[in-house]
């Protein structure tokens, strides 16, 4: 365990940013954080950043402080009783390398969150989600290390508050915890959730008779790699936006003057628009302004195409909004982080 000083941050984060992170530290055990957070710098005033993947950042410039970066490893089944099985795994682990875990020891319930970035312990931060599944659907507690008290501290599935994309750890606990490990409550019998997106076509395709959690995540696995540019080739960190959500009269007035519009009904009173949809329908899919651009497949993920900074993607996305804004009267919000 060693602090190292104006370290690159180019290759943690997906969108390959280059910025640097004034002092830069990895852990892989319990006691290593411990040594590193008794350090003097901890004493004094300073930022400290908690990197697992970096695939939902986004650096817009120089990272004044300590960038942690966790490589807390192990998986382990905790508990089992005659309908689940709960799985506990170290926030360091890649979330994908979990559900494979899962689904070659037969434990259902994370097969449509396939192929998600990121590591185990990012995965409450926002409340992971695709296909009609997300983290709090078989999230059962997390322990996490709070840094300025030094103790570790259990939160359940009500003390996370999990929302869309949200959590207490983006609110009012933000930069206070590291998660050190997650478990989650796995089902012995499936519960298949196929009606979302293309995944019963894609099922089709493959030709699948019976349904498995395998040939669920299969055909995830299969539609995201179709649709969305692999970080390794194209700098990006997902979606960029989140999906807004409105009452059912505004959305109402813009089906008036679009009928093609993209929405479901969350309850009696709201909608949930889709951000791609109101992006595309502003000119932005395919834009290109240097190397800082929106997707040609999917507008909802901006992308760097080689050199872009951090400013000139915010800044991009910054006009999405004010265009979306100008034309729908739709605030669209950033699900990526912005440091
Ligand atoms: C191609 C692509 C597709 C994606 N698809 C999806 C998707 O379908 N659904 C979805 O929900 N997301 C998606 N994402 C976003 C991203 O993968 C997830 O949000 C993921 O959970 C981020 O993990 P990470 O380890 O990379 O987090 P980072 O980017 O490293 O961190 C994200 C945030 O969590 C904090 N954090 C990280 N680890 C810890 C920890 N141990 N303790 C406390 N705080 C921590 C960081 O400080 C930061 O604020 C996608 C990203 C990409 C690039």
């Amino acid at each position: 365990m060693e602090i190292q000083h104006n370290t690159s941050l180019k290759k943690y984060n997906t969108f390959a940013v280059d910025v640097l992170a004034k002092q830069f530290a990895k852990f892989s055990s319990f006691n290593e954080l411990e040594e590193l957070t008794s350090h003097a710098i901890f004493n004094t005033q300073h930022s400290t950043l908690i990197l697992g993947g970096g695939s939902n950042i986004l650096f817009t410039k120089n990272f004044d402080g300590i960038v942690l970066k966790n490589e807390l490893k192990g998986i382990e089944v905790v508990k089992k009783d005659a309908e689940h099985i709960y799985v506990k795994a170290a926030a360091g682990e890649l979330w994908h390398d979990l559900v494979l875990y899962c689904i070659e020891n037969n434990y259902a319930g994370i097969e449509n969150l396939s192929l998600i970035p990121g590591c185990v312990g990012a995965a409450p931060i926002q409340n992971i989600g695709a296909y009609g599944v997300e983290l709090k659907n078989v999230f059962y507690e997390l322990q996490a290390y709070h840094l300025h008290d030094k103790t570790v501290q259990t939160f359940n599935l009500t003390d996370c508050n999990f929302g869309y994309r949200e959590s207490v750890f983006k609110n009012q606990f933000k930069n206070q915890f590291i998660i050190l490990n997650v478990t989650l409550k796995l089902n012995k019998q499936p519960i298949f959730h196929t009606q979302y997106g293309a995944i019963e076509k894609e099922l089709e395709i493959m030709q699948v008779k019976e349904f498995t959690i395998k040939n669920i995540s299969q055909a995830i696995i299969n539609i995201r790699s179709s649709k969305l540019p692999n970080p390794k080739v194209i700098g990006n960190a997902g979606s960029f936006f989140k999906n807004p959500i409105v009452s059912k009269f505004r959305r109402y007035t813009i089906w008036e003057y679009h009928k093609d519009v993209v929405s479901y009904a969350i309850d009696a009173m709201n909608f949930k628009l889709s951000a791609a949809w109101l992006i595309e329908k502003c000119g932005w899919k395919g834009y290109r302004n240097g190397d800082a651009g929106c997707n040609p497949l999917q507008p909802l993920v901006l992308v760097n195409y080689g050199n872009a900074t951090g400013q000139e993607i915010y800044d991009l996305s910054e006009q999405i909004i004010q265009s979306v804004k100008k034309e729908f009267a739709v605030v669209l919000e950033r699900e990526v982080n912005i440091i």
